[in-house]
């Protein structure tokens, strides 16, 4: 008897040893949750901080430290105003328009390019019953001078008409567009109504304000660098 007490003093130590084992592994595991929650309110309070003191972490970028190229303005100017070459280039990018195709969105857009070499190139929205291979009017116009070879130009046109405003060139455009431009070139830019029949009122007026932006305002900071 004495010998079965004994062996059950012994169970009995063992199971309280193994009770407190278990007791500090669970206390090792809440203590290891609080410590890793106490490192993360520290970061997000030197986050804060440098924030606050302009210190390197969480500072706002100055866009100005940046590499940038020689800007060109963005502005609104009357169609009158521009010169004649701009001119040329939107009355291209209307003749061009008159071509959409655009049987889903009946949103005809035209645009046109000046190659560095002087030549213009325009196109016209193309649409397409699956609409991914469709293709916008900046695209078509480009495609025809690099085709033909030419890729540098200096100068563009979109034409298109919203009653909100403006219509500039989608983000896949612009991207296009910024491959064949060595150095920043201005893009005008008409909100112009479509006449109803030909001749019977001018897409752009004299007074019809005009966009001038450019393909850097377009699409800043882009992948590769100008000139
Ligand atoms: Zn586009």
């Amino acid at each position: 008897m004495s010998d079965k007490r004994k062996l059950l003093k012994k169970y009995m130590k063992c199971l309280d040893e193994m009770k407190s084992e278990l007791k500090r592994r669970q206390l090792k595991k809440t203590l290891k949750t609080h410590i890793k929650a106490l490192n993360d309110l520290e970061c997000e309070l030197k986050r804060r901080e440098g924030k606050h003191t302009g210190g390197k972490r969480g500072r706002v970028c100055d866009s100005s430290n940046l590499p940038h190229p020689q800007i060109l303005d963005e502005y609104t100017t009357p169609y009158c105003r521009l010169r004649e070459e701009a001119r040329e280039l939107l009355e291209a990018a209307v003749v061009a328009r008159k071509e959409a195709y655009v049987p889903y969105s009946k949103f005809p857009v035209g645009a046109s390019f000046r190659s560095k070499c002087g030549y213009v190139y325009s196109g016209c929205n193309i649409e397409n019953v699956a609409f991914t291979p469709g293709c916008c009017a900046e695209r078509t116009a480009l495609a025809k001078g690099v085709s033909e070879g030419q890729l540098t130009y200096t100068a563009g046109a979109v034409v298109a008409y919203h009653p909100k405003g403006f219509t500039t060139p989608c983000g896949v455009c612009r991207q296009f567009l910024r491959e064949f431009a060595c150095r920043d070139f201005p893009i005008y830019i008409a909100n112009a109504p479509c006449p109803d029949r030909e001749g019977a009122i001018p897409a752009i007026r004299d007074e019809d304000e005009v966009l001038v932006t450019s393909v850097y305002r377009l699409l800043p900071h882009s992948f590769s660098t100008f000139e």
